[in-house]
């Protein structure tokens, strides 16, 4: 498979900058436009209110004779100036897969990332368990979460997608009239976001595949099922038919999405930094799923953005195959990349009716987002904390993930979407060995329900403070720990420093549950003297 690289692909679009303006700057007008020769072309909103307690977020177009980079340099030094930076490019995160036109049409035999009985040949059971999740929801077509896909648009006529896609109960279709006043005219069920109209074609087949993977209409006799079998999709069109985006459209896309309600957006896509877009991102209501990449590379060295960015609100999602294996061009990321989901050989929708397999994390990316609007439609009143730990929790521990994600797991949908009212117990007789050199710690694992099962993970913390459930979330993590089966001993060995003088640390542990259920904190004060 042929790997993008983006070396001839352009980094930004000529001619422009994204400028945030300082809270107190005078009118944009009279300062930088005089001073700069520059114009206003747009000014944007962040989260789902236009942005008041910061300076304003503008597009601007530059004079012929000022180079974007200098333009960066010298708006940067302004004192009106936050911050500016180019109106960057941003590219499709997909893979051609095989060619597989002539693969017998059995749908089963396809669809292995939602139920995998080793029918590619393939690991039974690598797969995010969709039979067992789909016991407890089938998704919500009518009050379920609004799932926007940030993409390339949508074939809203596949006859596979139309049952599901969300309809924009303020607009009256095809009148010519804008009549819910959101300032675009017969916005039925999405908005070109590159264009600034209606048109929601997919040029590049890619975000309809990635709409097929969220929610295709399930159990409709035909083609194949999403995620979801019953899904509301919104359609944010931001790429150009020619498959690039940027930066401003990012944000008009976003704004969009935030204002009529999505509660969900995938985004199967990505490129280098921008603050504007982290800013519009974090102040956005919504729950972000992205792409990881696909050039191979370790995001915690080699960020990819929007995934790569640390707020609370993004889920970042590596590529896997049906031998639950990282896909060989997936980007991974121990602190950066939170979980992986099938991504290798996915079949989906394609437009004009048709079906096709792809690779990429662009095809991971929309099984969680399927498996959060499903969380959603069960527990509607979830906070995205709530459904982030779900997802992340309620992933399969995989030893070959291990050190690769967040998480060190697999999307398990159904694990997700468990009620489960039990916290763990408390992990018991917390003890530790002392010597100068390390601290060895021991305890005796609880399950996941009280004292039944196994959680899912251990928290295991360290402090020069006595550690309290307050303190807890900012104490220094020793690494994640998986946790053995309730009853056994588990120990943990943490290498000291030398010292020639007396120290006393305080050790903090928490067991966690699939759906993020926490125990109480146990901890333990531990005194090192020098030998
Ligand atoms: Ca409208
Ligand atoms: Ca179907």
């Amino acid at each position: 498979m042929k790997i993008p690289t983006g070396q001839t692909r352009p980094l930004y679009e000529p001619g422009e900058l994204i400028v945030k303006l300082k809270r107190d700057s005078a009118v944009l007008e009279e300062t930088l436009c005089e001073k700069y020769g520059v114009s206003l072309i747009e000014r944007f909103e962040l989260g789902n209110r236009p942005v008041t307690d910061t300076g304003e977020l503008v597009r601007l177009k530059l004079p012929r004779e000022l180079a974007v980079e200098e333009a960066v340099q010298l708006l940067s030094k302004d004192a009106q100036v936050e911050y500016a930076e180019p109106n960057n490019r941003y590219y499709l995160d997909s893979l051609q897969g095989p060619n597989d036109s002539t693969a017998p049409n059995d749908l089963n035999y396809k669809l292995w990332g939602l139920h995998n009985t080793g029918q590619t040949r393939g690991t039974p059971g690598a797969d995010i368990s969709m039979k067992e999740a789909w016991k407890i929801t089938k998704g919500d077509r009518a009050g379920g979460p609004i799932v926007a896909v940030i993409d390339s648009g949508v074939d809203v006529s596949h006859p596979d997608l139309l049952a599901n896609l969300w309809v924009n109960p303020g607009e009256i279709p095809n009148d010519g009239v804008d009549n819910d006043g959101n300032g675009v005219v017969d916005d039925v069920h999405g908005y070109n976001a590159f264009h600034d109209n209606n048109d929601l074609f997919d040029g590049k087949v890619h975000g309809t595949h990635v709409a097929g993977t969220v929610g295709a209409v399930g159990n409709n006799g035909q083609g194949i099922t999403g995620v979801a079998q019953e899904a509301r999709i919104m359609t944010v069109k931001i790429f150009a038919n020619t498959g690039h985006t940027n930066e401003a459209t990012v944000l008009r896309g976003l704004a969009y999405a935030d204002k009529m309600g999505a509660r969900i957006t995938t985004n199967s896509w990505g490129g280098i930094h921008s603050k504007a877009m982290e800013e519009a991102y974090s102040r956005s209501p919504a729950l972000h799923i992205a792409s990881a990449g696909n050039s191979g590379r370790d995001n915690d060295v080699q960020p990819h953005f929007p995934g790569s960015y640390p707020i609370d609100n993004m889920i970042a999602v590596a590529a896997s195959d049906h031998r639950d294996e990282i896909g060989s061009f997936s980007c991974y990321g121990d602190h950066t990349v939170h979980l992986a989901a099938p991504g290798v050989d996915i079949y989906s929708t394609l437009p004009r009716g048709r079906y096709k397999s792809f690779s990429g994390t662009s095809m991971a990316c929309p099984h969680v987002g399927g498996a959060a609007s499903l969380i959603l439609s069960e527990y509607p009143y979830a906070s995205n904390e709530e459904v982030k730990n779900r997802i992340l929790y309620g992933t399969d521990p995989l030893p070959k993930q291990s050190g690769l994600t967040v998480s060190g797991g697999r999307l398990n949908a159904a694990s997700s979407l468990e009620n489960d009212l039990s916290p763990p117990g408390t992990p018991g007789s917390f003890r530790a060995e002392v010597n100068p050199s390390e601290v060895r710690l021991a305890w005796t694992n609880s399950g996941d329900d009280g004292e039944v099962g196994q959680a899912r993970a251990l928290l295991l913390k360290k402090s020069e403070h006595p550690l309290n459930e307050k303190n807890f979330a900012s104490a220094t993590s020793l690494g994640r720990v998986l946790p053995g089966r309730a009853g056994d001993n588990q120990l943990f060995t943490d290498p000291l420093s030398w010292s020639d003088t007396a120290r006393t640390f305080y050790y903090g542990l928490q067991a966690i549950d699939n759906v993020g259920n926490r125990s109480e904190l146990t901890t333990l004060q531990v005194t090192v003297t020098p030998s």
